[in-house]
């Protein structure tokens, strides 16, 4: 019993210094349970041991728990705490461990991007870092933007980032459950219907003016909710929320919970026509989805009082609301309001251009998964607005592909050169350092230089052709020749890359850069290069990394076509 009674006290002590100097009997539990299994048929056993010493360590204080630790179990100072990782966030207002818990709300009206990354890389970084869970809702409440293909991209956009949730579920799947708040909203008079025209509304609301409709009685509010769903036709009545007309915070004026959209919803088609707006439904399904901490951009930071009003009126439970920056990259525009006429007139070649931030973009340019997640925590939790430089993202990039990607030899700009004595073939290794494989390359007279590389060459001087041998220059001019000259290694000779003429493969890499300056579309924002690679090129699989010696990554994007990651 003592050996247990000082893993308990170790395990309190260790809990309440990582939660702010509190921790609880049920974790304590928990984690005894998972560390001594012996223990779960006798629970009853060690559980007032758990409490006792629970409540003697919270006695303590933050400071003097520290102290304990440090005298008691020095060890405990050494072990690594596994939040390490996480440095970049701050530890949650109010949260609980084990009882955290997030979701990413996606509205499936466009494909996932970098800022759609961010927030959702955020929401389960918090669930992990609390044991807590992770929810993905479809907002879907707006029939006339959403689409089908756009939940799928979203899926298969948070998939390949390898983000894990404990439920999905979709807003439209609770429209019944908001129509029954919307009463309740209605009858206890914290709402009404209003069927003023748009511009009167919105000049009612610039002007802080009440209008006609909110003096109506719950009757007729009742009357007119029936109505939405069968003779009102759209735009012809809205409910709104009774905030403040006269608030500075423009949001609380009187807005908009519910509307007709008699556009076919991508999964409900024509069930329904009355819709609930972003702001109605957001507060009632962070509450029933049992959200605990709810994260949304700095720019919703006006639309919390709204929120908060909302569930005060619906008399539910509050999630803490929090706001991050949004993530976007300098002339990469995410909006769907810039990328659509680019695409329609041509100018990218839809939403995996590699110009693009879209998830399936960067994934088609050679982009890791763990480094998206390791540049967004290295942003850590920012109010400020974030437009991270590419770049920053491309070094946490270069770091995972290193290791993995093959080198290949590729010529630009080709020279020939005809070098005598050649061996044979040769075996090269596929990396310089890691066991990838090798592969043997059939050697012949005509070899392909870049054109720079010999231009500061004489006849006489000795190269060095990389993983092949010394070569010494015998001739320029537009036929060049050489010799082959061993294989000794010599520092002070150029080294430089090459490709057989006879079994070069003519590919294309496609080099995109920044698509907008300020407002100007870069009309050279993607070069197409015509060169020559070895020909294991076409035995690699569609996908890989590799990186041509002397040029950078790029990953293989068809047989013929590869696409330039970074240098
Ligand atoms: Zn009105």
């Amino acid at each position: 019993m003592d050996e247990i009674t000082t893993k308990i006290r170790k395990i309190a002590l260790q809990n309440a210094v990582e939660h702010g100097g509190k921790t609880q009997d049920k974790i304590v539990l928990a984690k005894i349970l998972a560390s001594e299994p012996q223990f779960r048929s006798r629970v009853k056993e060690i559980m007032p041991q758990i409490l006792l010493v629970v409540s003697s360590v919270n006695d303590l204080g933050l400071e003097q728990q520290r102290k304990t630790i440090e005298s008691e179990f020095p060890g405990l100072l050494a072990e690594k705490p596994k939040k390490e990782e996480r440095e970049g966030l701050p530890p949650l207002e109010g949260a609980q461990h084990g009882s955290v818990v997030t979701r990413f709300p996606p509205e499936p009206n466009g494909y996932p991007h970098i800022g759609h990354a961010k927030a959702a890389i955020i929401d389960e970084e918090y669930a992990r870092m609390y044991d807590g869970k992770l929810v993905l809702r479809f907002d879907d409440t707006n029939p006339e933007a959403e689409r089908l293909e756009y939940y799928a991209a979203i899926k298969v956009g948070l998939d390949w980032l390898g983000i894990k949730f404990d439920r999905v579920k979709n807003t439209s799947d609770d429209i019944e459950l908001l129509y029954k708040k919307s009463v309740e909203l209605l009858g206890g008079n914290f709402a009404y219907v209003c069927t003023c025209k748009q511009e009167t509304i919105s000049a009612n609301r610039r002007e802080m003016r009440p209008c006609k409709c909110s003096l109506g009685q719950v009757e007729q509010n009742m009357e007119r909710w029936e109505k939405m769903f069968s003779k009102y036709k759209q735009g012809d009545a809205i409910v709104r929320f009774r905030g403040d007309i006269k608030s500075e915070n423009t949001v609380m004026r009187d807005p908009v919970m519910l509307r007709i959209i008699e556009t076919k919803h991508p999964l409900l088609a024509d069930k329904y026509r009355v819709w609930p707006s972003y702001d109605f439904a957001v507060a009632v399904e962070d509450s029933i989805d049992g959200v605990t901490h709810a994260f949304r951009t700095k720019e919703y930071e006006l639309r919390n009082e709204l929120y908060y009003a909302i569930l005060d009126a619906l008399k539910m439970r509050k999630p803490r609301v929090l706001e991050f920056s949004r993530l976007g990259f300098e002339g990469m525009p995410v909006s769907k309001r810039v990328l659509r006429p680019l695409i329609e007139e041509g100018k990218v070649s839809g939403y995996d251009d590699p110009r693009l931030p879209t998830l399936e973009a960067l994934k088609r340019r050679g982009i890791r998964p763990e480094a998206i997640r390791k540049f967004v925590m290295s942003l850590g939790f920012t109010k400020a607005d974030t437009m991270a430089p590419f770049e920053t993202l491309e070094s946490f990039n270069r770091k995972i592909v290193d290791s993995e990607s093959i080198r290949l030899n590729m010529i630009k700009n080709p020279a020939n050169i005809k070098v005598v004595g050649l061996p044979q073939t040769i075996t090269v290794p596929n990396h310089p350092t890691k066991e990838m494989g090798s592969r043997t390359i059939q050697l012949d007279e005509g070899v392909y230089l870049e054109q720079e590389d010999l231009q500061n060459i004489k006849v006489g001087d000795k190269i060095r052709l990389m993983g092949l041998g010394n070569v010494s220059i015998t001739g320029l001019g537009p036929q060049a020749t050489a010799r082959y000259a061993g294989d000794e290694m010599t520092s002070d000779i150029p080294k430089i890359h090459w490709v057989v003429q006879k079994t070069a493969q003519k590919i294309k890499i496609l080099v995109p850069s920044q698509l907008f300056f300020g407002e100007q579309f870069n009309e050279s924002s993607l070069e197409e290069l015509n060169v020559f690679s070895e020909p294991y090129y076409s035995e690699l699989k569609d996908g890989v990394e590799i990186q041509f010696v002397r040029f950078g990554y790029c990953r293989k994007d068809s047989l013929l076509q590869a696409i330039y990651t970074h240098r």
